[in-house]
């Protein structure tokens, strides 16, 4: 038994765990990170990397088929499975490897593999060969797939993003349950790819929309392209010769049974804390057993123990994980005297098609007496003129403001570029911008951002309780 007492211990060599080791070291040499699992983090291995690598490909297939409209005809378009995954696949190990440069760049005695537990506040076991006493511990253990039980006994034939982008072709069909960011994303493109998608959710969300007429919009598009249910009735879910039988309700035909290559469950993500055994830790638990975290410093309980990224479960995605683990390292290093980090304007990016943006605080999913402080301005993208030249126009974008101050506060959007939008509303939030000072900047024209200043002229009107109708603005350029 190897026994280690350090003043820094990092849980998970993650995005958040090596942010967290970058600014530790910035406090003290003694400092070790523990990585259980692979190295190479899950957004480069398995998560954004590689799905937005299959995107990429889906993209360009439907923009072939669509390319028509414009008078060009490619004629039928090919997809060579084999040849896109390996892409895929290509691509993302160059990502995966410059991770590992990093890692290879951390001083061997800094590093210890196998998974950490708690054995007693303080002190936790790594394998069975090795403890380690910690004067401060920054758990960064991200999360993994939920698998429900009705799909435990599915073999290979169960996909995860995991195993996804290991497959050595394209399936003829994939039936996808969940119908949140990730598997909206995968489902989409294996579809944009010619695979026969049928898409099954359950709580009726859909990319993480919070807006009803939003989400009502997007569904409607999505299903323009393969079966979308948000709400569906899955009967039943068996392993049988040849692939997945699923019988559910279809919307329109009634009781169904069809036959699937595979089914990718994507039903959410759960944060790694099980083996923790955190019973140990002398942190105060939920009834969810999650430690009781404040947001501003990633302190649990006031402790010298911090969660950081996935496995806090409070932004899952990945900037925010870098940053939280930037604060998390630094807090633990200064510890006692923790410094609460000034929190980013919530971000997030469905890569859809049209994608999905969702910036700061969101009124769309509000009750209505929750609302009545804030208003909201809306446009269509359908006339928007940028975006017919382009032969993208189809989307809605709402914003949002505060009555009082008419400072505005978030957006979200389903349409064009939004993942650019995105940033732009993102950054006029974060600078808490009022809705004229927005205003007050340069649209060029044309552009699909003219669509973003009409929804701020209709949510300028609504916050000045004029009941004017906003025209189309004659210097502005036409479809603006
Ligand atoms: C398919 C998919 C697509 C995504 N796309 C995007 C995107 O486009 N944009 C975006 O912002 N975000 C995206 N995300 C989310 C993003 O990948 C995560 O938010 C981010 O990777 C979380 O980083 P993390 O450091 O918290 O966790 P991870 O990178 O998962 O790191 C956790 C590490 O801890 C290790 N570990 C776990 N338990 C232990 C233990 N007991 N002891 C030692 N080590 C342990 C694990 O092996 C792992 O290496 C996507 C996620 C998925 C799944």
């Amino acid at each position: 038994m190897t026994k280690r007492e350090v003043d820094i211990a990092i849980i998970g060599a993650g995005t958040a765990g090596l942010a967290a080791y970058n600014a530790a070291r910035k406090h003290t040499d003694n400092v070790v990170i523990i990585e259980g699992g692979q190295y190479g983090t899950t957004c480069a291995r398995v998560g954004c990397m590689p799905s937005k690598l299959l995107i990429a490909a889906a993209e360009s297939a439907h923009d072939a088929r669509k390319a028509g409209l414009f008078g060009i005809h490619v004629g039928d378009v090919m997809i060579n499975g084999e040849r896109v995954l390996a892409r895929v696949r290509k691509e993302r190990d160059k990502f995966v490897g410059s991770v590992l440069t990093s890692i290879d760049a951390i001083p061997s005695q800094h590093k210890v593999v196998g998974y950490a537990r708690f054995l007693a506040p303080g002190m936790l076991a790594v394998g069975k060969e090795m403890e380690i006493e910690a004067d401060r511990i920054v758990i960064a253990t991200g999360s993994s797939p939920n698998i429900p039980e009705m799909f435990q006994g599915l073999g290979e034939r169960l996909l995860v993003n995991d195993s996804l982008f290991e497959l050595p072709s394209l399936p003829e069909s994939v039936a996808v349950f969940g119908s949140g960011v990730v598997g909206l994303e995968l489902g989409q493109a294996l579809s944009h790819l010619g695979v026969r998608v049928r898409m099954f959710g359950r709580s009726g969300s859909l990319g993480g929309i919070a807006d009803e007429e939003i989400r009502n919009y997007a569904e409607h598009c999505f299903n323009e392209e393969f079966y979308l249910d948000t709400r569906s009735e899955v009967i039943d879910v068996s392993l049988v010769k040849g692939g997945v039988s699923i019988s559910f309700i279809h919307r329109d035909k009634g009781a169904l049974t069809e036959l699937f290559d595979y089914t990718l469950v994507a039903t959410g993500r759960s944060p790694n804390l099980e083996g923790l055994a955190l019973h140990n830790s002398g942190l105060t638990l939920d009834e969810n057993g999650m430690p009781l975290t404040e947001p501003s410093t990633l302190q649990c309980d006031n402790s010298a123990v911090f969660l950081v990224g996935d496995a806090n479960q409070q932004a899952p995605v990945l900037h925010e994980a870098a940053y939280e683990g930037r604060i998390a390292g630094d807090n633990a290093g200064r510890y006692p005297n923790v410094m609460p980090g000034e929190r980013m304007t919530p971000f997030s990016v469905v890569f859809s098609s049209p994608q999905i943006a969702s910036v700061g605080v969101p009124v769309g999913g509000m009750s209505v007496a929750e609302r009545d402080s804030y208003a909201v301005g809306r446009s269509l993208f359908e006339d928007q003129g940028r975006s017919k030249v382009i032969g993208k126009n189809r989307g809605i974008l709402k914003v949002y403001a505060e009555c009082n101050s008419g400072i505005f506060v978030g957006a979200e959007m389903f349409g064009p570029a939004a993942e650019h939008i995105g940033h732009l509303l993102a950054w006029a939030a974060q600078q808490r911008m009022t809705v004229s000072a927005m205003l007050a900047m340069p649209f060029y024209h044309p552009v699909i951002e003219e669509g973003v200043r009409t929804a701020l002229r209709n949510l300028h009107e609504k916050l000045i309780k004029t009941d004017l109708e906003v025209n189309p603005c004659m210097e502005c350029g036409p479809g603006s």
